[in-house]
């Protein structure tokens, strides 16, 4: 086939729009972030893990380096690319593409949660060092970085072949640095198997509670048990991406599937930068153990419980409404009509702020924190981080749904006129 080099005469009005900083954010973020990746995982181990050291301790190319790193790594990503395949699980189909077909996925994401699971327990069993993985932390990163810019190199190279319509609409403007970076094709597959959809929640989620588990490992190979603190930045994380892979389905309506081509922001997003970052909290906890108060962890456990209630509770709502709006549980909510034939919920959860899963996951993310007390900033970069993330892609989703629904949008944000914070944002 040859190339497709005559996308960019299929625009729309969202391919001029440019996110993340435009061409500029694509050369500095790709920069930036993976070195990101690295000094914090560097700080984290550090006796003093402190984000204001300068020069930060730069690590010997020793410790940067180990040729188990890449074996492990791909090995994890083969294992789950093999499992995708198994057929457990029912299939579902996606949403409407431009074309009008609609693409089929495996739902069997938590499947995969549960062999590994069961492979770990095994490899325990055998006597295998997981506590090891603190002393490979840097190295498979690094694996996981060059992993991510091959991909995405392969991504942007193979989307010329693309049809038109198979390009995502905000990915094509012919800047190749911002195309590459922001990705040009929307579900990119080889056969059926698709490389969006699998990376989205599979190695990366599960790598990051394996991480979690080597470093609980490495705390009981330090001190002889695990600390209060460590099983509940374990069990909190746990907890969380079970839940992702049991409603694996709901990530087929997510804008990273409908609206993202697949470049380097999804690809280092989902290999490198959630399993190396989201569990730092664990990684300073052995190095830095915490003495927690029975009464201190039932708050946090608190805490954690109404974040997660508020984040499932609103996002199955949403979900429901969207699959089958006359089903019982969503049929007598208030709604307001859209130019679209779609209706947007005005009551409910969506009617106390226009994103209460966002609210309900910003309260988790703070209870993810909490056990590695107040000496250090350090454990708290995910929530600081992820409260900018979120308030960031409520402001693209809010300009995507502005484009979609016009005057409905508008008379949606009078009714509901908080964003995320109820009375505060
Ligand atoms: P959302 O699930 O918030 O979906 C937004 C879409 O919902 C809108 O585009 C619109 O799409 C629809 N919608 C908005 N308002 C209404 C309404 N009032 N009634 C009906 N439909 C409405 O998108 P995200 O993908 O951002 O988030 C999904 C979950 O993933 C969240 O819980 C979020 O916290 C989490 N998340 C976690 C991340 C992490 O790194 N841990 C990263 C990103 C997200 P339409 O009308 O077309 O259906």
């Amino acid at each position: 086939m040859r190339p497709n080099t005559q996308a960019s005469k299929h625009r729309s009005s969202h391919d001029t729009e440019r996110e993340f900083g435009g061409a500029l954010g694509a050369i500095c973020i790709p920069i930036f972030l993976p070195l990101t990746v690295l000094f914090l995982i560097c700080m984290s181990r550090s006796p003093h893990a402190s984000v204001l050291q300068w020069p930060p301790p730069l690590p010997s190319s020793d410790e940067l380096w180990d040729p188990m790193a890449p074996v492990l790594l791909l090995g994890w990503i083969a294992l789950h690319a093999l499992l995708y395949l198994t057929p457990l699980g029912k299939v579902s189909e996606g949403l409407v593409l431009r074309d009008g077909t609609r693409l089929k996925y495996p739902i069997n994401g938590f499947h995969g949660l549960c062999i590994s699971g069961v492979l770990l327990m095994l490899f325990l069993g055998l006597g295998s060092p997981l506590g090891h993985l603190f002393e490979l932390l840097l190295p498979l990163a690094v694996c996981a970085i060059v992993v991510s810019f091959l991909l995405s190199v392969y991504l942007y190279v193979r989307s010329f072949w693309a049809p038109p319509h198979a390009l995502a609409l905000g990915g094509n403007t012919g800047n190749p640095l911002y195309d590459f970076f922001i990705g040009r094709e929307l579900n990119p597959r080889i056969g059926n198997f698709d490389l969006k959809y699998f990376c989205e929640l599979r190695p990366g989620l599960i790598g990051w509670v394996v991480i979690n588990l080597g470093m609980l490992m490495k705390e009981v190979e330090l001190r002889g048990s695990p600390s209060l603190a460590m099983i509940l930045v374990n069990s909190f994380q746990l907890l969380y991406v079970a839940d992702a892979l049991w409603n694996e389905e709901a990530v087929l309506t997510t804008m990273d599937i409908v609206h993202d081509g697949f470049g380097f922001m999804l690809v280092f997003g989902d290999l490198a930068w959630v399993p190396f970052t989201y569990g730092l909290q664990a990684v300073f906890l052995v190095v830095h153990p915490q003495a927690l108060s029975s009464l201190g962890a039932a708050t946090i456990i608190a805490l954690n419980g109404i974040g997660y209630y508020i984040f499932r509770k609103s996002n199955s709502q949403k979900n429901q409404f969207r699959r089958d709006p006359t089903h019982p549980s969503v049929a007598r909510l208030e709604t307001i009509a859209t130019a679209t034939g779609k209706r947007l919920l005005v009551s409910g959860w969506w009617g106390l702020v226009r994103h209460p899963n966002y609210l309900g996951d910003l309260l988790m993310a703070l209870a993810w924190s909490l056990p590695c007390g107040f000496s250090h900033l350090l454990p708290y970069f995910y929530v600081i981080y992820f409260t900018v993330l979120l308030i960031h892609r409520e402001a693209r989703d809010e300009r995507h749904c502005r484009a979609k629904y016009g005057l409905a949008w508008d008379a949606y944000c009078r009714r509901v006129p908080y964003r995320i914070f109820p009375y505060i944002y």
